[in-house]
Order: structure tokens, then C-alpha cells, then sequence
């Protein structure tokens, strides 16, 4: 089985600070993502799946339909395989009612309606509600396995720039990632970019995102569509 953990916004310089060791795994390095006119979560992980920068097409849909754009399996690497589960991923099946409440919670965080820890307690739900899955979808028999998790990148918009929440968001990452390497598969850890802080929030970094692998491959400083063909060809 082929493993892919997705994080979105995962920092690079974050999780070699904290010593994720399990997110960095045998190799690990950043992605080149300087083409994009922005790092653009849903554009990323589409061109990541399709193996082309789809950036101009989805755009095009304008910033409130871009989010329904959904690729086809057989316009993704997901025809390589045979048996496959992709959850929560975005440009594919990304969970809309989900994402819909998060983006209507960072409003009302900042016409000050609701305080941080009422933004944060329903992504952090979610995200163990997900974890569960993820775990259990372990033990079963897929050729590819592909899950997305958006907490690092959700809570980092208002959180960020504070290192010691951030870092315990990245340690539960970092376990998560410790549990799918015990299988003992071949697994694809990538980020669409990085975060920065912006005082105690944070934005999308722009030129870069994370990949590592567990086959000890060093991928240089790749596109994020080179990595369709990589997953296809050398993860199976
Ligand atoms: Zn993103």
C-alpha cells in the first residue's frame, strides 16, 4: 500500500526547529512552488493531483466557486492504481461543509464575535474525527491511501506565531505520520506550502512547501507536479 499524508500548510523551517522526525522521515526538503502567481490551497493539491499547473483554470472560477473544482480519478495519478481511498482532499473530494464553517468561524473571529478557542475547538473535532478514520483505514487493504489534513494550516491562520500551540500541533502531526510509518510502507508526506507569521497569526508562505519520503529518495527542490509522476512510478 501507498501511503500519502497530506498537511496543508505545513512550515518547513517549523518542523526541523521542533524536530518532527517522523514528518521528515528518510528524506525531506521543499517543493518549488514560485511558478504560482499565489499559493493557493486548492489550486496546489489540484496541480499536485493532475500532474500540471491548473492554477489559470481554476482561478478562473472565481474565489467563492473555485473551491467545487473536483478533478476526475482518471484525470489524476489515481489511475495508476488499482484499489484506492482519497479523504478530504482538495481539487478531488474535499469535505465543503467543513470548509465552509472554518472560513465563516475566521470571519466572525475577526469581527470579534467568537474568541480563539471557540474558532479552534471545532477544527481540532474534526481533525480527531479524521485521525480516527485515517488510523483505522490503515489496517485495510488499499493500493493507495490518501488522506489531507488542514489543522497546521486552519489554526495557523490565527495562531502562527505562537510557537508552543503550533508546536504541539505539529507533534500531533508528527504522531500521526510515526503511526503510518510503523506499517512499514512506501510514504509520500507533502505540504502544498509553507506558513509565515504575520505578529501572532499567520499566512500562506509563498515559493515553497514540504515533501519528505520514506524510501529515502532525495527529490531536490521539485515542482509540486512532478511528485504525480514520482507517486506513480517509484511509490508503488
Ligand atoms: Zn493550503
Amino acid at each position: 500500500m501507498t501511503i500519502i499524508i497530506g498537511i496543508d500548510g505545513l512550515e518547513y523551517e517549523y518542523v526541523k526547529e521542533f524536530g518532527c522526525k517522523d514528518l521528515m522521515q528518510k528524506s525531506f526538503g521543499k517543493t518549488n512552488i514560485e511558478e504560482y502567481e499565489e499559493p493557493r490551497t486548492i489550486v496546489l493539491w489540484s496541480s499536485f493531483l493532475a500532474g500540471q499547473n491548473l492554477e489559470e483554470k481554476i482561478v478562473a472560477m472565481g474565489n467563492e466557486k473555485m473551491w467545487d473544482f473536483a478533478l476526475k480519478p482518471e484525470e489524476t495519478f489515481f489511475k495508476h492504481f488499482e484499489s484506492f481511498k482519497a479523504v478530504d482532499v482538495p481539487g478531488y473530494n474535499y469535505g465543503r461543509e467543513q470548509h465552509v464553517l472554518e472560513r465563516e468561524m475566521l470571519k466572525k473571529f475577526f469581527a470579534e464575535e467568537i474568541t480563539v478557542e471557540e474558532f479552534d475547538k471545532p477544527v481540532f473535532d474534526y481533525h480527531r474525527k479524521l485521525k480516527e478514520q485515517f488510523f483505522e483505514d490503515l489496517e485495510k487493504d488499499y493500493d493507495l491511501l490518501f488522506y489531507y489534513f488542514n489543522a497546521a494550516d486552519v489554526l495557523g491562520h490565527l495562531s502562527f506565531g505562537m510557537k508552543s500551540k503550533m508546536k504541539l500541533i505539529y507533534q500531533d502531526m508528527n504522531d500521526i505520520a510515526a503511526k503510518a510509518a510503523a506499517k512499514g510502507e512506501p510514504m509520500l508526506i507533502l505540504s502544498d506550502h509553507g506558513m509565515k507569521s504575520v505578529g501572532r497569526y499567520g499566512d500562506h508562505q509563498e515559493g515553497y512547501g514540504f515533501w519528505s519520503n520514506s524510501l529515502g529518495k532525495d527529490l531536490g527542490n521539485p515542482k509540486i507536479t512532478e511528485l504525480a509522476e514520482f507517486v506513480a512510478n517509484e511509490m508503488k
